[in-house]
């Protein structure tokens, strides 16, 4: 007994543990707080959240990813769902919302359970026996499309981007198109037949002023630059262009020289060197053929002066990220010296223009040798619309992605999730036990975002939940919510609401895989912050001065 009545310290001081099913309430009371914050901005009638970051700048948006990346979270639990978010919003880049209140919901559903005493872990064995359940009906019930088809594709994307406030009427209509345009402009064609593209081969740049119906689609670059020298061209047709990282300056020593000049001629003879050395740079472009210069670094001033004499238009200090989709499109090549540029290194556009946007210059570089690069130069009257219209066209390429991709669509409004909880309480009934107590939760949390969609449309949650339950049962797969009409529909294909499969899937996968990691957790130990520790310290030495 001796051997035990010595109190074995393993952890620091001021650690904090919480444990068991303590540990499991705090975690998902943390976690749900976040997806009943997020609930009220799903879909097309969802609202939008003001959030005001530490510096004082404000974000207006409903786009889920937006707010939890906004919101600084503190507890680990809801960062954990703030992950979620962000995994969804890496992997398919919408349905953001829709994971957050799913995870949210299995949560709450997996409280009520172990409340009636059921362990964790028979909880989740439940939860992933739905989730493979789910992805197989899922699959059965998504209809196959042609990656290229038009009207699909904008029904897709109409549906993704209905609860962003530039996301419905003509302005939305003309984004869609632009999107569709741009995505089938870089999208690559598969043996398989399916289109895949990068949504970075899509450029989008923002220029306020104007009015959002502006917004166009180039096909090419555009840099928010100007034309370095008011003597040169701001046209060049047929264009040649280098694309340099090196600057055309003469590089000044990296320990500061002195330089003692005792002469006049002296000094005019630095000077002349100089000169000469930039002349040299300059003679070299021209002589490879080059007829456009956009450089990454700087262009000094009598360099400019020599392009302009030979007739090259020049940019500088142009994005990395730029360069890197000039050389793609142009076909050039990105050199880091101007003595070992060869004219095979030089990219081909048809035009190279400068154009007034605004009260801005930019410049236009069109016609590519690779026809799959394209801008889509987004206008607005102020930042919070420019970035919501970003925000917006993002979503809407995301989705176009994901079914050029895996072109297989599903009802959207809700349908899918009433269809799945009927498909899952079947199968619940098979499994039996406690386990079946879990896939019937499954279900029902599933049933939360028609519920919440409902309540959105000004509809009685409950009772539009059972009139779509009879429609379901009746083997109306499509039937759901018509959110903006506030009504019940038996085909939400026929009012063009749909989702792509592979955003569904990654939902309920990701919204599961969540819900998981948080019930799996028995044991919350948490040091106590290091700030903290400090103060501490010196409280204690202000207290021993004070001895004194
Ligand atoms: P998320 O971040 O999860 O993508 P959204 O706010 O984009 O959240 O909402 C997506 C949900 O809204 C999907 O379930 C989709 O089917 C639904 N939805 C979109 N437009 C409509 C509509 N007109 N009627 C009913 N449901 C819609
Ligand atoms: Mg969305």
């Amino acid at each position: 007994m001796a051997l035990y009545s010595v109190p074995v310290l393993i952890l620091k001081e001021g650690t904090q543990r919480t444990v068991g099913k303590d540990a499991l309430r705090a975690n998902i009371t943390a976690a749900r707080a976040l997806s009943e914050l997020l609930k009220t901005s799903l879909g097309p009638r969802g609202l939008d959240k003001m959030l005001v970051d530490s510096f004082g700048d404000i974000t207006v948006t409903n786009d889920g990813a937006t707010i939890v990346k906004e919101m600084e979270v503190q507890h680990p639990a809801a960062k954990l769902m703030v992950e979620v978010a962000k995994a969804q919003d890496a992997e398919v880049g919408d349905g953001t919302t829709s994971a957050v209140v799913f995870a949210g919901a299995l949560l709450a559903k997996a409280e009520e359970l172990l409340e009636q005493d059921i362990h964790p872990t028979v909880i989740i064995d439940g939860y992933i026996k739905a989730l493979n359940k789910s992805l197989e009906v899922l699959e059965q019930i998504a209809k196959r499309i042609s990656s290229d088809d038009r009207s699909y594709l904008s029904k897709a994307v109409s549906t993704a981007i209905a609860s962003k406030y530039v996301g419905r009427g003509t302005i939305a209509e003309k984004l869609t198109e632009l999107a569709i345009d741009a995505a089938l402009a870089v999208a690559e064609k598969k043996p398989d037949g399916t289109f895949d593209f990068l949504v970075d081969n899509v450029k989008i740049e923002k220029k306020k002023g104007g009015n959002v119906t502006d917004t166009q689609l180039i096909y090419g670059i555009v840099l928010d630059k100007e034309v370095v020298h008011p003597g040169m061209p701001k046209r060049v047709e047929k264009a040649r262009i280098a694309l340099l990282d090196a600057p055309l300056e003469v590089e000044k020593p990296e320990i500061s020289a002195k330089i003692n000049i005792t002469k006049p001629e002296l000094m005019k003879a630095f000077l002349d060197e100089e000169a000469n050395i930039l002349k040299n740079m300059v003679d070299r472009i021209s002589e490879v053929g080059a007829n456009v210069v956009v450089c990454q670094k700087g262009i000094d001033d009598v360099a400019q002066h020599f392009l302009a004499k030979k007739g090259i238009l020049a940019v500088r200090r142009v994005k990395r990220s730029d360069m890197e989709k000039l050389e793609r499109a142009t076909g050039g090549k990105i050199v880091s010296s101007v003595r070992d540029l060869k004219p095979e290194d030089l990219g081909y556009a048809d035009l190279v223009e400068e154009r007034k946007v605004g009260n801005d210059k930019m410049v236009f570089i069109e016609g590519c040798k690779n026809p799959k690069a394209v801008t889509i130069l987004i206008r607005g009257a102020n930042d919070m619309v420019l970035d919501e219209v970003e925000r917006t066209l993002k979503d809407a390429l995301n989705v176009l992605r994901n079914v050029m991709r895996v072109p297989k669509i599903l009802p959207g409004g809700g349908a899918v999730e009433v269809e799945l909880a009927l498909a899952l309480r079947d199968y619940a009934t098979k499994i039996g036990g406690k386990e079946q107590l879990a896939i019937e939760a499954f279900a029902a949390a599933l049933e939360e975002i028609p519920m919440i969609l409902a309540e959105t449309a000004g509809l009685d949650p409950l009772d539009t939940l059972m009139k779509l339950r009879k429609l379901h049962a009746e083997g109306k797969v499509a039937a759901g919510i018509d959110v903006i009409n506030g009504k019940v529909v038996e085909d939400m294909y026929e009012i063009n609401v749909v989702d792509p499969l592979l955003v569904k899937a990654n939902i309920v996968k990701s919204g599961c895989e969540a819900a998981a990691t948080i019930l799996k957790i028995d044991d919350i130990i948490s040091a106590s912050p290091l700030k903290k520790e400090k103060e501490k310290e010196k409280e204690k030495e202000s207290f021993k001065e004070s001895e004194f």
